[in-house]
């Protein structure tokens, strides 16, 4: 049985093209999972694939920081998201956020095609998968100790 996974989508505007062309190639795949993207990105893929996607505030408006609201309330697993490595960004402490975000709670993300393409290739994509979260309290409670 496919399990439905929480993914967001995110993509800034020089990425923009790559996201799509990724999403339209995987619709199949997406398209029986909850997707959530920033408004830009999502008005896009709405637009252009027909897809289900709840849109947040867009990136510099504050949508990577609800992304990021949500990976700490253990409500995302995964994010697709393209950032651009060429243009700096208003934003750039709230992405900069999002990845941190990200990697503290173990949340697998994509930041270009081809990470994407093997992520979504994998077969825990559709399947049961229990990231491993950190004690970070038992840490925190240590160093203070120590
Ligand atoms: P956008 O935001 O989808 O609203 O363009 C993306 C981002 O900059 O994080």
């Amino acid at each position: 049985m496919k399990i439905k996974k929480k993914i967001a989508l995110v993509a800034h505007d020089e990425r923009k093209q790559d996201m799509l062309e990724w999403v339209k190639f995987n619709v199949q795949k997406l398209c029986g999972h909850d997707l959530f993207a920033t408004g830009t990105t999502g008005k896009i893929l709405v637009k252009e694939c027909a897809l289900g996607i709840t849109r947040l505030k867009s990136g510099p408006l504050g949508g990577d920081q609800q992304l990021g609201a949500m990976i700490a309330n253990g409500g995302l697993d995964i994010l697709i998201f393209f950032w651009d490595p060429l243009t700096s960004q208003p934003h750039d402490v709230d992405v900069k956020a999002l990845l941190r975000m990200s990697v503290l709670y173990n949340v697998a993300v994509a930041c270009n095609r081809s990470t994407a393409d093997y992520m979504i290739s994998s077969p825990l994509f559709d399947d049961e998968y229990q990231p491993v979260i950190k004690d970070y309290g038992r840490a925190l409670a240590q160093s203070v100790l120590l």
